[in-house]
């Protein structure tokens, strides 16, 4: 008997919502471990030698010094709140979108919105917590009507972007989006070629040593809300992420 393709198409929507909507899913015993700082003593540390409070305070320092009253860029005229980052500052995993919009620039906090909304339900679809990961936008401040950042915006705002992955050193970075795959790969390919894949991000460590991270890109969630037939592939690359981290993957 031959499969009904459209019932199949149907199921595999279902599945993917059911995974983005769940409201509470086990967690790994691989992540209760690492939130125990493992059962054999080693810290959570993605770099290995420098603390989670060590980290907490350079980003604290890079926020409150640098970013909150930063003007080398003319989106600080629009901003409500510059948005620097949120989550463990010694995360695994790090999201990375383009930029703040309306209600992240009221908030000042990163994917706080619908969009946030959604991000939240694919980070616990993947048996983690918000918490766990730490999450920000290559521009710090929202451009206008939520366009996406121009170049010299870009080009002014990275090095914070740099830093903060410089502290956080994360095993994975998850760009959402076409912009910030594009503009952390350097590349003008468009995401739905890049993502399904593992690139290297290069960058420079706070010890001064060229280094890389593997960089899955992904469709960003606002996209995925308004074309929800594309979050089957978005948990693709996110249960390839799940496993390069040793994370459990669900049987269902
Ligand atoms: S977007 Fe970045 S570079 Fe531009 S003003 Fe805001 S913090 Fe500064």
């Amino acid at each position: 008997m031959q499969s009904n393709p459209t019932a199949q198409h149907v199921k595999r929507l279902l599945q993917a919502d059911r995974l983005f909507g769940v409201d509470s899913v086990p967690v790994p015993s691989v992540l209760r471990m690492l939130a125990e700082h493992g059962a054999t003593g080693a810290p959570v540390t993605a770099g290995g030698s420098v603390s989670v409070e060590s980290k907490r305070t350079q980003l604290d320092v890079l926020d409150r010094d640098q970013v909150k009253g930063c003007e080398k860029c003319g989106l600080c005229k629009g901003r409500t709140n510059t948005v620097f980052g949120d989550g463990d500052a010694n995360a695994r995993l790090m999201f990375i979108g383009e930029g703040p919009g309306f209600d992240e620039d009221r908030q000042g906090v990163p994917f706080v919105g619908r969009a946030g909304q959604l991000l939240n339900k694919m980070i616990a679809a993947m048996g983690l917590k918000r918490e766990d990961t730490y999450i920000c936008n290559i521009v710090k401040c929202r451009p206008p009507n939520n366009r996406d950042p121009a170049a010299d915006e870009v080009i002014a705002c990275t090095p914070y972007l740099h830093e903060q992955i410089g502290i956080v050193e994360p095993e994975v970075i998850v760009a959402l989006g076409a912009p910030a795959s594009k503009m952390l790969l350097d590349t003008q390919t468009g995401i739905g070629r890049l993502r399904g894949q593992f690139h290297d991000y290069h960058y420079t460590n706070l010890s001064g040593e060229v280094t890389s991270i593997s960089l899955m890109p992904t469709y960003h969630p606002a996209y995925l809300l308004r074309s929800p037939q594309e979050k089957k592939k978005t948990w693709d690359d996110l249960q390839m992420v799940m496993k390069l981290l040793g994370l459990e993957l669900p049987t269902r």
